[in-house]
């Protein structure tokens, strides 16, 4: 690996592992790798057309699977920092939170200064970039609840371009940037809009239960988050201890006739309304029922408590756990005729 300093702040490394920048940790390589962390790397890389004509923008790494050893591309690293608030009424306060500070990060810091709206989404990995993306959701919330601007920088028009809620067509996890604007822009920041007085969403079963183990009488966000991170490490294993990038599925919307007709066969099916002629079926019971739960496939298996989180035992390949969701895929669709969509970005050469 050697290091070539091009301008006064941009450093482009070549041939670099991106280990260390995948919760998968898979130990894959890209051609070449840059830390955005001032908008002035940003303009100087914009006019370096050979170097982000193949990119891909990570920002943690937690919603990723690269199934190439090398990836002829561009790894922009996205590592903006910063926060300020930009207005404040007596309802609400509007905080701007740089691309490159962690999600939880700004989660701890909005509860410290006792605003409400993303308390439910701790402990949830990656950046704040990435958050509108997929639309990050948990415990009954999706961050586009308290969404107010998206930032970004539009690497075609060398310009920034600024999306209101919404034009950002935020659903179930997805957004318009998972759609016509991939890999197009760079999110640079994001605008939430967040409570002052307080709308406590315990909808979750779950949640209601830790905080009667925890002994709370008295609601509040701090509360919340606390249950809600107790569930998660209760439930959820430890990208640091077990490679993993959450769920690897979503949830599938079938529709409701499909549905009458699985239950004669499954009477136990789950589902969630989602309008009158739609209901969504959950992914991990699913994968559960087609036995693949807990089951390992070399290096790399489903998770013996959530068969929607694909697990890297230490060596597996990009490629190991792709070719595991793709047999996940076909037995889910043979036994239930559904098709179950990736969650999970997969960086591959021919799509750069
Ligand atoms: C243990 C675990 C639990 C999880 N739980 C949840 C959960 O409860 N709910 C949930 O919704 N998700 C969950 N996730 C998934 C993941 O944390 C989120 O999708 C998160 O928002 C990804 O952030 P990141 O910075 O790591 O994105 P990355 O993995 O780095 O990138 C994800 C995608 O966004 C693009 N991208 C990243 N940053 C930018 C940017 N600044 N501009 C443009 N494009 C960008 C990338 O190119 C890629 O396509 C979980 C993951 C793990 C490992």
């Amino acid at each position: 690996m050697w290091t070539l300093k091009t301008k006064l702040t941009m450093i482009v490394q070549q041939n670099v592992s991106i280990k260390h920048l995948n919760t998968f940790g898979i130990d894959f390589k890209v051609d070449n790798y840059i830390v955005v962390d001032s908008m002035q790397v940003v303009k100087e890389l914009s006019e370096e057309k050979k170097l982000i004509k193949h990119k891909i923008q990570v920002g943690g790494g937690s919603n990723i699977l690269c199934i190439e050893e090398q990836l002829h591309a561009t790894l922009i690293h996205n590592q903006l920092k910063g926060k300020k608030i930009i207005k404040e009424t007596a309802e609400h306060v509007w905080v701007e939170i740089m691309a490159g500070e962690k999600w939880h990060d700004f989660v701890v810091y909005a509860i410290e200064n006792n605003w409400g709206g993303v308390e439910n989404l701790s402990l949830i990995p990656g950046t704040v970039g990435a958050a509108p993306i997929q639309n990050i959701g948990a415990y009954g919330v999706e961050v586009s609840n308290c969404i107010a601007e998206v930032h970004a920088w539009n690497w075609n028009d060398k310009e920034s371009i600024k999306f209101n809620k919404e034009e950002c067509k935020f659903g179930y996890r997805t957004s318009i940037f998972k759609e016509k604007w991939k890999q197009k822009i760079l999110i640079t920041s994001v605008v939430f809009k967040l409570d002052k007085h307080h709308h406590f969403n315990t909808t979750y079963g779950a949640i209601t239960q830790e905080l009667d183990k925890m002994g709370i009488t008295t609601l509040s966000i701090k509360a919340i988050s606390d249950a809600v991170i107790a569930i998660r490490k209760s439930k959820l294993p430890n990208p640091e201890v077990l490679g993993n990038a959450g769920s690897f599925f979503k949830n599938p919307t079938i529709k409701l006739a499909h549905f009458k007709e699985l239950q004669k066969l499954h009477t136990l099916i789950p589902s969630f309304a989602v309008d009158a002629q739609h209901v969504k079926v959950p992914a991990g019971w699913l994968i559960e029922q087609c036995g693949w739960k807990g089951k390992k496939v070399g290096a790399c298996g489903v998770h013996k408590d959530q068969a929607l989180v694909l697990v890297n035992y230490g060596k597996a390949s990009g490629r190991d756990l792709f070719n595991l969701s793709e047999a996940i895929i076909q037995d889910v669709q043979e036994k239930f005729n559904i098709e179950l969509e990736r969650e999970v970005q997969i960086l591959r050469n021919t799509l750069l």
